[in-house]
C-alpha cells in the first residue's frame, strides 16, 4: 500500500484526519501552501501521533510543481481538502473562489491520470443540497440550487469528479458531504484556527467565552423550527476524521462514484449550542439575537443511514463532547496556532 496524500492537510479537518490515518497504520504525505493553516499544525499532528510526516509547502493549482510529489512519493490515493471555504468571502471574490477550488481538483485529477493514481476521496458539504431539498437529506437527492460561489464551487467539484470517473472506468471516487465539524482534538492541541473575525458558530462562541469578542449575535429567531433558531447537524472533526479513514479502506476495493453523508443525523439550535456550551463549560458566552443571515436556510441535517450500512461508520461523540472540546483548545490555544 502506498502513500494517501492529503491536499490541504495542514487544515482544520485534514490535520484531524492525518492523526486519525497515521494512528490507523496509515502513511500519509501533506502538502498545503498554508494560506489558511500554518506550519505548526503539522508540527502538532507529529506531535500527537509520534510520527514525522513528509511535507510539501506549494500551491496545488501549481500542477509542475505537484507533480514532484507524484514523482517522489508512491502515492495510492489522495483525499482533496484543499480549498476556499468562508461563505460570505466567496460572495466578495466569486473568481477568487471558482479559480482556486476548481483548479486545485483538475491539478490533482491530471497529475492522478499521469501517475496511475486511481483513488480519490473528495470534501464536499451539505451545501450542495440547496434550497429545494427537504430535511433530513439523503445522498440519492438532486443536488439542489446553492445561495453562494462557495457552495456551487462544491457542486461543480462534485459533477468534475463524476465526468472524470464516466470517463476512466479504473477511477474510484468518494464524495464525502459534511455537515457541520465542530470540537477539537481531546488533546488541546489541535483545532480550528480561523484568522481574522469568525464566520461560523463554535469559533466565533469560543472566542466570545475567552474574552475575545464582545458577544454573539445569534442569526434569527423567527425561523420556523423548535425555538425560532437555526438547526443545523454538528459532528465532532474526530468523528469527522474517523469517516475518512473508513472511506479510504472503501476507496480501494470500488469502482465508480459514491456518496456519503457524514453527520449524526440530529440537529441542534443555535440556541442549544450556547446552553450547552456554557453548562459543560461553566463559562458565559454573552449573546443578543439580530437579524438573518442572507442565504442562511432553517435546517440542515443529514440522514446517517447510508455511512453506517456501508462503511460501518457512526459517529460516537455527543454535543457536550463537541463543546468541551471546543473550549479546551481555546482555552488552551487563546491565539490559536501563533502562541
Ligand atoms: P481549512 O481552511 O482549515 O483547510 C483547507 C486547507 O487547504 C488549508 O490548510 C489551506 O491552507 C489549504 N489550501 C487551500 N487552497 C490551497 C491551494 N491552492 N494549495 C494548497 N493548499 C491549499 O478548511 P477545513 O475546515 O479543514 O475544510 C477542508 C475542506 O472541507 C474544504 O474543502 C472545505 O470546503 C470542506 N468543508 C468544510 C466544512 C467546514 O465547516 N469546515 C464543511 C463542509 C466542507
Ligand atoms: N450563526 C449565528 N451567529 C454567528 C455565526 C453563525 O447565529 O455568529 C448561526 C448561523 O445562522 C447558522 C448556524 O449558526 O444557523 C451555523 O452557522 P455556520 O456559519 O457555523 O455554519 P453553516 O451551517 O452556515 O455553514
Amino acid at each position: 500500500m502506498g502513500k494517501i496524500l492529503l491536499a490541504g492537510g495542514a487544515g482544520y479537518i485534514g490535520g484531524h484526519t492525518a492523526v486519525e490515518l497515521l494512528e490507523a497504520g496509515y502513511d500519509v504525505v501533506i502538502v498545503d501552501n498554508y494560506s489558511n493553516s500554518s506550519p505548526e499544525a503539522v508540527r502538532r499532528i507529529e506531535e500527537i501521533t509520534g510520527k514525522s510526516v513528509t511535507t510539501y509547502e506549494l500551491d496545488i493549482k501549481d500542477t509542475d510543481k505537484l507533480e514532484n510529489v507524484f514523482k517522489d512519493n508512491d502515492i495510492s490515493a489522495v483525499i482533496h481538502f484543499a480549498g476556499l471555504k468562508a461563505v460570505g468571502e466567496s460572495v466578495a471574490k466569486p473568481v477568487m473562489y471558482y479559480r482556486n477550488n476548481i483548479d486545485t481538483t483538475l491539478s490533482l485529477l491530471e497529475c492522478m491520470s499521469k501517475y496511475g493514481v486511481h483513488n480519490i476521496i473528495f470534501s464536499s458539504s451539505a451545501t450542495v443540497y440547496g434550497e429545494e431539498n427537504p430535511v433530513p437529506y439523503t445522498e440519492e437527492m438532486k443536488r439542489g440550487t446553492c445561495t453562494n460561489p462557495y457552495g456551487w464551487t462544491k457542486v461543480m467539484m462534485e459533477q468534475i469528479l463524476e465526468d472524470a470517473s464516466k470517463a476512466d472506468a479504473e477511477l474510484s471516487v468518494v464524495l464525502l458531504r459534511y455537515f457541520n465539524p465542530i470540537g477539537a482534538h481531546p488533546s488541546g492541541r489541535m483545532g480550528e484556527d480561523p484568522q481574522g473575525i469568525p464566520n461560523n458558530l463554535m469559533p466565533y462562541v469560543s472566542q466570545v467565552a475567552v474574552g475575545r469578542r464582545e458577544k454573539l449575535t445569534i442569526f434569527g429567531k423567527d425561523y420556523d423550527t423548535p425555538d425560532g433558531t437555526c438547526r443545523r447537524d454538528y459532528i465532532h472533526v474526530v468523528d469527522l476524521a474517523k469517516g475518512h479513514v473508513k472511506a479510504v479502506d472503501y476507496v480501494f476495493g470500488h469502482k465508480g462514484v459514491e456518496v456519503f453523508n457524514l453527520g449524526t443525523g440530529t440537529p441542534y439550535s443555535v440556541t442549544e449550542i450556547v446552553d450547552t456550551f456554557e453548562k459543560v463549560n461553566g463559562v458565559p458566552v454573552p449573546h443578543v439575537y439580530g437579524e438573518r443571515r442572507p442565504g442562511d436556510l432553517p435546517e440542515s441535517y443529514a440522514n446517517a443511514d447510508k455511512a453506517l450500512r456501508v462503511l460501518g461508520w457512526k459517529t460516537e461523540k455527543t454535543l457536550a463532547d463537541m463543546c468541551r472540546d471546543s473550549w479546551n483548545w481555546q482555552k488552551n490555544n487563546p491565539n490559536g496556532y501563533n502562541k
